[in-house]
């Protein structure tokens, strides 16, 4: 029965993966976009919901500038390369959580983007601001949730009834969504690997500095974040880390290729 299983789990692997767009890496994918877009959604709705949202008029006019313009990188660096279809059913929304505790944002898949307010004092500016939604932005469309959702499937149901669980509304689906997406809690199963966050690290890179954002702003970044106080709950983007330390000489090695795609507003 196991050797069944594995051998059925194998096969949907070749059948399902998907290309991360600017590395080319090869990604398992068992789920749908539709699906776990329509997923995000709903996750989404009841976050949003819970709030409290930010009433700051200029930090969420802010959130919405720099999330917007890059929207607009994205889509045109999609287009240009022929992969628009994979921005297929992107609803774009950007929201302030007002939670000066929480140093952290996040991404769903379909583009809906969260910032709590605790992260605005170290990203300081607007580029600082794009460091991270680039950052966040990236995962997404680089189809992270959905691949790291693929893998804590065939972890906790063996690859069996992939899209019946999908189906349903299960808690244990429900939660691992929202694991997947970022948003759960930090010490569960599906926080982003290190090698997407490195990933999400270089498309992130590309991606501001094609919004208009100076790229080398991501250096003094990762230093504030690096000094700062609270090390209390560790936002997304510290969850697997690279070390701060090897990030930022990462950051270094691929700004060159960033820069040429940097033209200022
Ligand atoms: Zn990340």
């Amino acid at each position: 029965m196991l050797k069944k299983l594995t051998l059925l789990a194998g096969l949907t692997f070749l059948a399902a993966c998907t290309t991360v767009p600017i590395t080319g890496r090869r990604q398992l994918s068992l789920v749908s976009d539709s699906e776990i877009n329509s997923l995000a959604s709903t996750q989404y709705r009841t976050v949003i919901a819970k709030g409290p949202l930010s009433s700051n008029s200029q930090q969420v006019a802010m959130v919405r500038t720099v999330g917007q313009r890059i929207q607009g990188a994205v889509e045109t660096y999609f287009r240009q390369q022929n992969a628009a279809d994979q921005l297929a059913g992107y609803q774009w929304e950007f929201n302030v959580i007002q939670d000066d505790k929480q140093q952290n944002a996040w991404c769903m898949p379909g583009g809906k983007v969260a910032v709590y307010t605790g992260i605005l004092p170290i990203t300081q500016d607007e580029n600082g601001l794009a460091v991270v939604m680039a950052h966040e932005v990236a995962h997404a469309v680089a189809k992270h949730g959905s691949e790291r959702m693929s893998q804590g499937l065939v972890q906790q149901l063996g690859g069996q009834a992939l899209s019946a669980a999908l189906s349903t509304n299960a808690p244990a689906t429900q939660e691992l969504a929202l694991q997947a997406f970022g948003v759960g809690s930090q010490l569960g199963l599906l926080r982003y690997g290190r090698n997407q966050e490195t990933e999400a690290d270089h498309l992130g890179l590309i991606f501001m500095a094609l919004a208009g954002y100076n790229p080398d702003g991501a250096i003094a970044f990762w230093q504030r974040m690096d000094a700062r106080e609270s090390q209390a709950s560790p936002p997304e983007f510290l969850s697997t880390h690279p070390s701060n330390g090897t990030r930022i000489a990462d950051i270094q090695r691929e700004l060159p290729e960033a820069r040429k795609y940097y033209k200022p507003r």
